[in-house]
């Protein structure tokens, strides 16, 4: 406020000074005499009116300025809303990975970033048994466990997601098959070496079945997908827990 009123007090005396001015320059040039009330009208006027109108100027520039400075700070919040929102629609409530959409989305954008990488498709063994068995509350415990055996096989810069009920995605960004298989194993090995004891000091065992494939730059994702699912489709023909990416017999013929 005090800010407002020294400004529009400087307004007002410029005011002043320049009434001064022209009255001192005008009257005598056309040749009229100076009086009270001439001076009376070049002092008072300028320095009433234009103290009271740039005080008013002055006083609704704050306001604006007040207002703005609102507006930014609720647009940064709704903005701050907003990310926070988009990111939990994205993630499994459940695990905190990226849910399917998501997942695939994230796998799109990274496999065009680099001209090398792997797709894993990661599914639970026999996972309805445990449901069966031990109620699906324990189930969920289990899928969790699962769900952070999978986070700590991967290396970091990965995208990892929840696909279906009890299946998992991996792109690993980057990864030669060779890398890949490796990863895969982390993974399958991780999960095997869960001590999972519910209920008693019974350890329900968990696995992973995991068929994966490696990809070029132009690899499209449903075809990826196809062929990861084929080989986690053999991984579970031929026995579960293990984990198949080469080239399959169908492949191979
Ligand atoms: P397979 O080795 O062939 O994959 O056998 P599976 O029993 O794991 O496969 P199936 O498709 O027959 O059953 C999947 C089970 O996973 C059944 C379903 O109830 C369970 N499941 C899926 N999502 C969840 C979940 O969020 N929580 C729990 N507890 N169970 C789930
Ligand atoms: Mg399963
Ligand atoms: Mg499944």
């Amino acid at each position: 406020m005090s800010r407002i009123f020294l400004k529009s007090a400087a307004v007002a005396f410029a005011s002043l000074a320049v009434s001064l001015l022209l009255t001192l320059i005008v009257v005598p040039a056309m040749g009229f005499p100076f009086n009270r009330t001439m001076w009376l009208t070049s002092t008072v006027c300028p320095l009433a009116l234009a103290w009271i109108a740039s005080g008013h100027t002055f006083w609704q520039g704050e306001r604006l300025k007040s207002a703005h400075r609102d507006l930014a700070r609720a647009h940064a919040q709704l903005a701050a809303a907003h990310r926070r929102l988009s990111e939990k629609a994205s993630r499994d409530d459940m695990t905190g990975m990226l849910n399917r959409e998501s997942f695939f989305a994230a796998l799109d954008a990274s496999r065009r970033k680099s001209d090398r990488g792997a797709l894993l498709i990661i599914d639970a063994d026999h996972f309805k048994i445990i449901n069966d068995s031990y109620g699906h509350l324990t189930g969920d415990d289990a899928l969790l466990l699962i769900a952070n055996a999978i986070e700590r096989g991967v290396r970091s810069g990965d995208v990892i997601g929840r696909i279906g009920g009890e299946e998992f995605g991996a792109f690993l960004v980057g990864a030669t098959e060779q890398e890949a298989k490796r990863v895969a194993e982390r993974i399958r090995r991780e999960v095997e070496l869960i001590r999972f004891r519910p209920v008693d000091e019974r350890t329900i065992p968990l696995t992973v079945s995991i068929g994966g494939v490696t990809c070029g730059e132009d690899a499209a994702v449903s075809e990826l997908m196809r062929t990861a699912d084929r080989r986690l489709y053999q991984a579970k023909h031929s026995g579960r827990n293990r984990t198949i990416l080469d080239r399959d017999v169908s492949e191979a013929a």
